[in-house]
């Protein structure tokens, strides 16, 4: 069994309480930093733990906390981003609902560390359970004196809000987000100046996922070093993967960095196999954003090693035979799964919740959806793949915000795969409309590398 740090007590009954976390020594964190470290002495454990943002990005958290400015007489703002609307990833909603106080304690850590005295959860507006659930524990923490003024009488001040969103995906961007906290329209800001030196307000501001501020409690506790103990390379301590499609137990996993893909998958602590005794065709592994890989190329990598669960080891061999890490955010697809259908299904998103801010993403994802509409309705052209294709290079890198980019992967990593998939729809246009999958019925696994064509 692996370690878990941050779902070690999810069975006990009422662990959503202050009483019974508490007994299970949570806020242990708080205690610690506020009467025995520094501010810069908790961000250094940070640094040492070797943590990464899990929302997506996966930039080195202690980092980000050291590039916030600290201007004289400036309020400084932790946001924790409580977004999550990424197709495939419900990881930070599963920890709000049955370990709220997770939250919470790390974000009263956090803060400390940071000098924010008013901190802000912007938590997905259809989450209304988990809004109720935060500001419950909220309530809690501040009766039992680990918020307000004079916290644990040591003189540190933190008031802390849950913000409701309004339901849109962009507003997972954190300047997005920022924009719809101070109430405008969610569109992303144009970068530099970055959150650290004018976030919220103006002010310096750091934006961290629901997981990474969680995993800051374990961080303190047991100090930096032990943390980054954990897991294999630059990918240290463990990670939530939201594990759905077609297998035996999906749900929410805490895995130990560097497992392999295969156990992940087909253990029976974690994923149980593929449903109904199929085989896997695909897998998405880090949320919708990321490419979709084979069978073959998600278990393996090109020296026929095992890959494994961590940020360098599912972006081996770049977009060409690799993907990433992303959000945790885990889809199998078996063999009978239409790569096609589901490519539509996650252009079909990109296109509604693209803020139309820039052309190549606004125009792009709108084109994009199109065409493989037509694709998928039996009326697609043999063009359209290396059209999809030159639109989706038109979108990468032009565009004001990652959205774009996450658009374009699906898009182009599914063609470069199963370009043949794509072939039979077109070539097959009346069967294409009756089957709810393309060349689901490969005799055996893809053949990787000639299917490698882009
Ligand atoms: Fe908006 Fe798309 Fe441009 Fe991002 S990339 S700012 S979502 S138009």
């Amino acid at each position: 069994m692996g370690r878990k740090l941050l779902l070690e007590h999810i069975n006990v009954p009422g662990i959503n309480t202050f009483k019974v976390y508490r007994e299970k020594g949570g806020y242990r964190s708080v205690e610690k930093a506020l009467k025995t470290m520094s501010t810069d002495e908790v961000v250094e454990e940070v640094k040492k733990s070797g943590l990464r943002g899990r929302g997506g990005a996966g930039f080195p958290t202690g980092m980000k906390w050291s590039f916030l400015a600290k201007p004289e007489g400036v309020a400084r703002y932790l946001v924790c981003n409580a977004d999550e609307s990424e197709p495939g990833t419900f990881k930070d909603r599963y920890l709000m609902t049955h370990i709220p106080h997770a939250l919470i304690e790390g974000m009263i850590t956090s803060s400390y560390a940071l000098g924010a005295h008013t901190s802000y959860i912007y938590v997905r507006g259809e989450m209304m359970p988990q809004i109720r659930i935060l500001e419950k524990a909220i309530a809690e923490a501040k009766e039992a004196g680990f918020l307000g003024k004079n916290i644990l009488g040591t003189g540190y001040d933190l008031e802390l809000y849950v913000q409701p969103g309004a339901g849109a995906y962009i507003c997972g961007e954190e300047t997005a987000l920022l924009e719809s906290l101070e109430g405008k329209r969610g569109n992303p800001r144009i970068k530099p100046p970055f959150p650290a030196i004018a976030g919220l307000y103006g002010c310096p501001t750091v934006v961290n996922n629901v997981e990474t501020i969680a995993a800051v409690v374990p961080i303190i506790n047991d100090g930096g070093e032990e943390y980054a103990k954990i897991g294999i390379g630059r990918s240290t301590g463990t990670k939530l993967i939201s594990a759905s499609g077609n297998i035996n137990k999906p749900g929410v996993y805490e895995i130990e960095m560097g497992i392999t893909v295969e156990d992940f998958i087909y253990s029976d602590e974690y994923c149980g196999g593929i449903a109904n005794g199929k085989r896997l065709k695909a897998v998405v592994a880090g949320g919708s954003s990321v490419p979709i890989l084979p069978a073959n190329l998600i278990l393996n990598l090109a020296n026929g090693e095992k890959r494994l669960m961590s940020y360098e080891s599912l972006s081996e061999g770049g977009f060409i035979t690799g993907t990433m890490l992303g959000s945790g955010g885990f889809i199998a697809f078996d063999e009978d799964q239409s790569v096609v259908r589901n490519t539509w299904n996650f252009a079909r998103f990109y296109a509604h919740e693209s803020c139309g801010q820039c052309s190549p993403c606004r125009e792009g994802t709108g084109w994009m959806e199109k065409v493989l509409h037509s694709i998928v309705n039996g009326t697609g052209r043999p063009s359209d793949m290396d059209l999809l294709v030159n639109v989706a290079k038109q979108i990468e890198g032009n565009t004001i915000c990652p959205l774009g980019d996450a658009a374009a992967w699906p898009v182009a990593s599914a063609i470069r795969h199963f370009r043949d998939e794509f072939q039979w729809y077109v070539d097959n246009p009346e069967l294409s409309q009756k089957q709810n999958y393309g060349l689901a019925h490969y005799a055996d696994p893809l053949p990787v590398l000639e299917t490698i064509e882009n």
